[in-house]
């Protein structure tokens, strides 16, 4: 390469580079793995070293990768947020003890921690309470995320016991654990939104939320591993954990004291395999000195401490051969590619099939039929595949090319513009469509319908028994038909006809998700029933109206419009209103003003299912009640809802103030 060349391709990675780290903190969609991005970072640091004349001044290396958001505060931390230096090396470890021993000696020891696969936080506590919450941004300002850090049940809002500073800082990480990744993936998948590659992406994306009531729906956890302070108040980093766990606060229990680095070795190769039993992820082991004073004395390069670094495991991948690509079609119509392997072994497990997401995907690797593909297991359950083998590629092999029309009904797909998915419009003639949107209506979250499961669905459909919604209320009429069915007794026929007729009396919200409108998932549903209180103000809405509810975006509401458009989904709605189903809300009209809460104060606290907390207080202050801000004995009510702090709870509980739902306020004012 010539001097010039060099320099362009040093050029080329910053360039590469500053958007990898974007895609990764700011949009929180990384396209190349870690380990790919780690690869790229130490080629140019490589290559900056040997030739430091043409360092980039935006080079990656300058500074902790990230972005502000512009929707939220901008804070400056007051310590800035530093970067790790990490390997995916044993021997560097050793290197690393080496320079620390030269440095200061023998006498030391090392905490081991477990490098939680999250997104780092800052939290500032003033006499015991959270003041702020902060991202790591660009590590020296961040995000202000404290109304959504707020609803994380692990970060205490007031600290335990009395022996805490009463100023200080606390890093941590927040995550999403794997349980709750996989349910509420599956939740997005139904609904037709894109689904997030992986718990880390989740967890980012929803503490950058607007709406803090959403975030709370979304269990997110907090592990802590920082505590910075004015005066130092403990020796060692290790007595600070102890202490602050004290304070509430959530502290890995498998955080471990090493006396030297072949302990820390141990400590490594331990977790390498049981990593997998967590229930969230790790992407690598923490290790840093445990003194302050010799922490102190390493002192920081430009970028990271002297005194901590992070072993990186490698993701485990392997290399198969991609057999077929075949094409699923979701309730929605959505129509998603799935990579079928050839079976092979990977973190423990045989992988068949890996996801593909979409036709950008399949573009990006450049997919060919009987390609060798490396394929990834990271946090998702369900692999990736990450890369293309083309030394294998046969010479005549050809591309994966996206279908143009429907595999199950041979319709011309279409896709709408700014959405990355395909659809099948033919929502009344695909069977899985037809299938799919009658066992969303019976589902436990929608209309719950006892005695009716997810293949009696299906199977009705084949004989021509159903196919739509409205036709589940004249099964009745159909028990002779019924009865000819396999495995399909008297007594089970029975059960399934009353549950649908129970069904009828279920509240307008259900039915409203029922329907299966594209984006109108449970929290959308309740909104809108909450403010519409009936379907026909609900289908004249006009865009204006639907996106000044709160939480009713432009895409949503287009959705809805675009829904009531079609006669047959009017139809079908006139139907089930006439077998009797529930299209109106039937929660109490509140009555405007009163003054039957006069001279009573109240404290609403958590998150409220059918209201917002502002709208709880709009309600009580118009009914002569008064909101306070601090739990007294004085106190007359403590309006709660779920997630709310179990320290305000005790107190309550403690000096006897009646906890009140916010159905029992309602019944106050009635
Ligand atoms: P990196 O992003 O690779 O530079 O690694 C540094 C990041 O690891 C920190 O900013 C933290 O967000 C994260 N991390 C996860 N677990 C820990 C831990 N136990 N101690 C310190 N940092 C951690
Ligand atoms: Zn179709």
């Amino acid at each position: 390469m010539s001097i010039f060349e060099i320099k362009e391709h040093m050029d080329a990675l910053v360039k590469e580079l500053n958007q990898h780290n974007y895609n990764y903190y700011v949009l929180a969609q990384p396209v190349i793995s870690d380990f790919e991005f780690d690869k790229k970072l130490e080629e140019l640091e490589d290559l900056e070293k040997q030739y430091p004349e043409y360092q980039n001044p935006d080079s990656p290396t300058q500074i902790v990768g990230g972005g502000i958001t512009k929707e939220f505060q901008t804070v400056k931390h007051k310590w800035p947020m530093l970067s790790l230096g990490n390997t995916y090396n044993e021997q560097d470890l050793k290197d690393f003890d080496e320079r620390i021993r030269k440095s200061i000696g023998d006498q030391f020891e090392y905490v081991c921690e477990l490098k939680f696969d999250g997104l780092s936080i800052s939290l500032t506590y003033e006499n015991g309470k959270l003041e702020r919450a902060v991202t790591r941004g660009d590590g020296t300002q961040g995000d202000d995320v404290t109304a959504n850090a707020k609803t994380i049940r692990t970060i205490p809002k007031q600290l335990k016991g009395s022996d805490y500073p009463d100023n200080f800082e606390i890093r941590g990480e927040v995550f999403m654990h794997k349980p709750a990744f996989e349910r509420l993936n599956k939740e997005r998948i139904e609904l037709g939104e894109v689904p997030y590659a992986n718990p880390r992406n989740f967890a980012a994306g929803t503490l950058k939320m607007q709406d803090s009531a959403e975030v709370a729906r979304r269990p997110l956890d907090c592990f802590l591993y920082f505590l910075y302070t004015d005066k130092r108040l403990y020796n060692t980093h290790w007595e600070s954990l102890q202490a602050v766990k004290t304070w509430g606060f959530h502290i890995c229990e498998h955080n471990t004291l090493c006396k030297n680095i072949d302990e820390v070795l141990a400590f490594i190769h331990s977790w390498q395999d049981k990593r997998s039993n967590l229930t969230y992820d790790i992407d690598g082991i923490v290790i840093k000195v445990n003194s302050y004073a010799q922490q102190h004395e390493l002192g920081f390069t430009a970028k990271s401490p002297r005194w901590a670094i992070a072993y990186k495991y490698k993701a485990q991948e392997v290399e198969t051969v991609l057999e077929r690509v075949t094409y699923q079609v979701g309730r929605t119509g959505a129509v998603t590619p799935v990579a079928n392997l050839k079976p092979v072994l990977l973190a423990g497990t045989t992988v068949k099939r890996a996801t593909l997401h979409n036709a950008n995907e399949i573009i990006r690797l450049d997919l060919h039929e009987g390609d060798t593909v490396l394929i990834e297991k990271g946090g998702e359950i369900i692999p990736k595949i990450i890369a293309v083998n083309t030394e294998k590629r046969k010479p005549d092999a050809k591309k994966v090319s996206y279908p143009d029309v429907c595999p199950e009904c041979g319709s011309n797909l279409i896709r709408k513009e700014g959405e990355v998915a395909f659809y099948c419009p033919n929502d009344e003639g695909c069977p899985p469509q037809i299938v799919g949107k009658i066992q969303h209506f019976i589902s436990r979250k929608a209309m719950n319908i006892d005695g009716l499961g997810q293949e009696t669905i299906e199977a009705f459909y084949r004989r021509g028994l159903i196919e739509h919604i409205s036709d589940l209320y004249t099964l009745y009429e159909k028990s002779d038909l019924l009865k000819q069915l396999d495995r399909f007794g008297e007594r089970s026929i029975t059960n399934m006809l009353e549950g649908i007729e129970k069904s009828k009396q279920m509240p307008f919200e259900k039915v409203l998700f029922g329907l299966g409108i594209r984006y109108v998932g449970e929290t959308v549903a309740k909104k809108l029933a909450a403010h519409f209180n009936n379907i026909d103000s609900l289908i004249n809405a006009s865009f204006e109206e639907l996106t000044s509810v709160d939480e009713i975006g432009g895409r949503i509401a287009e959705s809805l419009i675009d829904y009531f458009k079609e006669p047959k989904h009017l139809q079908q709605i006139e139907e089930l209103r006439n077998h009797g189903l529930q299209f109106e809300s039937n929660h109490t009209a509140i009555e405007f003003e009163s003054n039957k809460l006069e001279e009573k104060t109240f404290i609403i606290s958590g998150v409220f299912e059918r209201y917002s907390r502002e709208e709880l207080k709009d309600l009580i202050e118009a009914h002569g009640g008064k909101i306070v801000s601090s739990i007294s004995a004085k106190l007359n009510y403590l309006v709660a809802g779920d997630n709310m702090g179990p320290s305000k709870l005790e107190k309550a509980t403690k000096l006897n103030i009646p906890i009140i739902s916010d159905d029992e306020l309602l019944e106050l004012i009635k």
